[in-house]
């Protein structure tokens, strides 16, 4: 418990030394309580018993809301919803699932005792006849948070990173310097951890969080950053963890508000709704990856008029495009905290057709840096001048 409450109540603003010292804190009293777990399960086998450990179940989303009568739910993004019991004898409690958690714990233990890191690939290896596939890893890393109530990487376990930023900031990565500020039109590896990340400075006005690769690359050729002071980041898809800290992180330190520009179809607003309100399978730590106050930038099923794009850019909703999207209509996040957003999901139901961002490029090729993006965020009218955010009256 103490080293996820110990975050929470940690100031937004603490210095590089602080967190340094508290991220060591926590790797001690992590180690001493794996140390102690793992004693236990052995002293338990040895006395001839059967070991069971108790886990949360956590659900940042349910999809139990109906559209005329939203009813209310209990889930939550602090509290469980039930529980799990594993045990490692008894062959209807998990016990495949145990048997991979406490193998896991083990990699992690000695990860941790040696400072050293690996990636959820290389523990798959270790154990490959045991773990079957690297989900049951995954799987066996979440169980492991769930059941010390911290993140993934308070476990020493790596993730491969995705995630591309350009533009108006500066900052070291460990002894590494990550100057996008010296070429704002070049793509920086998002930094694998926050933890090693020192002396950030920047001079932008907000963040732009783009969906696709493709559109990063087509902003970056028609040098959107050096006529626009922002930070673009891009999690390639689904945004994966490092990505998300990343742009909470920045959100926190340099209070800059974020923008999010996606395909209108259902699965570029399930990628938006990933970064407000966090993913299902990771919903015990949505809290600390989410990014509450995005905006959603675009694009909308009304653009398509609005900006008089052409027929032949528009495709209808397939059979499972309307599934998917009857599906995130019904989660109860859209109706608590994003109503207008999910009016606009009906709506692009409801017309039965979806569009890329890059059909914005059909009249002309840079019209999405020169038009499109400076437009809609003048039309939002927040923005950073001289350290203060600025909202519209
Ligand atoms: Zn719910």
């Amino acid at each position: 418990m103490a080293v996820r409450e110990k975050r929470r109540g940690a100031p937004p603003l603490e210095g590089d030394e602080q967190r340094l010292r508290r991220k060591q804190e926590e790797a001690a009293l992590l180690l001493r309580r794996i140390r102690g777990l793992v004693r236990w399960v052995v002293e338990e086998v040895v006395a001839g018993r059967s070991p069971s450990i108790v886990l949360h179940r956590y659900r940042n989303y349910c999809s139990a809301a109906d559209a005329a009568s939203p009813s209310p739910c209990v889930c939550s993004y602090d509290a469980p919803v039930g529980t799990d019991v594993l045990s490692l004898l008894h062959k209807d409690c998990h016990t495949s699932r145990l048997n991979a958690l406490l193998r896991v714990l083990l990699v992690v233990q000695q990860l941790l005792q040696q400072n050293k890191h690996c990636s959820k690939r290389d523990i798959y290896y270790m154990y490959p006849s045991i773990f079957v596939e690297v989900a049951v890893v995954d799987r066996a890393i979440n169980d492991i948070c769930v059941l010390f109530k911290c993140s993934r990487h308070n476990l020493n376990v790596v993730p491969v990173v995705k995630g591309l930023v350009m533009g108006w900031i500066r900052f070291l990565e460990g002894e590494k310097k990550v100057y996008c500020i010296t070429n704002v039109n070049a793509a920086f590896s998002v930094p694998v951890s926050i933890e090693a990340i020192k002396d950030v400075v920047s001079v932008a006005q907000y963040i732009l969080v783009v969906e696709k690769e493709t559109v990063f690359q087509r902003l970056a050729n028609d040098k959107f950053c050096e006529r626009n002071r922002c930070i673009v980041i891009t999690g390639r898809g689904y945004p994966d963890i490092p990505t998300r800290r990343f742009l909470r992180y920045l959100i926190e330190q340099l209070h800059l508000p974020a923008y999010c520009l996606v395909d209108s179809d259902p699965y570029g607003f399930d990628i938006l709704a990933t970064y407000k309100f966090g993913s299902l399978q990771l919903a015990y730590d949505a809290n600390l990856l989410r990014v509450p106050d995005i905006r959603w930038l675009g694009v909308f099923t009304s653009d398509f008029e609005d900006f008089c794009l052409p027929d032949c850019c528009l495709l209808h909703l397939s059979p499972e495009d309307r599934r998917k999207a009857e599906g995130i209509l019904a989660r109860c996040y859209l109706h608590k905290e994003a109503p207008e957003w999910r009016s606009e999901l009906e709506a692009m139901l409801q017309k039965g057709v979806k569009f890329e961002i890059e059909a914005l490029s059909a009249s002309s090729i840079s019209f999405l840096s020169d038009k499109y993006i400076p437009e809609k965020i003048k039309k939002e009218g927040i923005y950073k001048i001289d350290g203060h955010t600025l909202y519209p009256s």
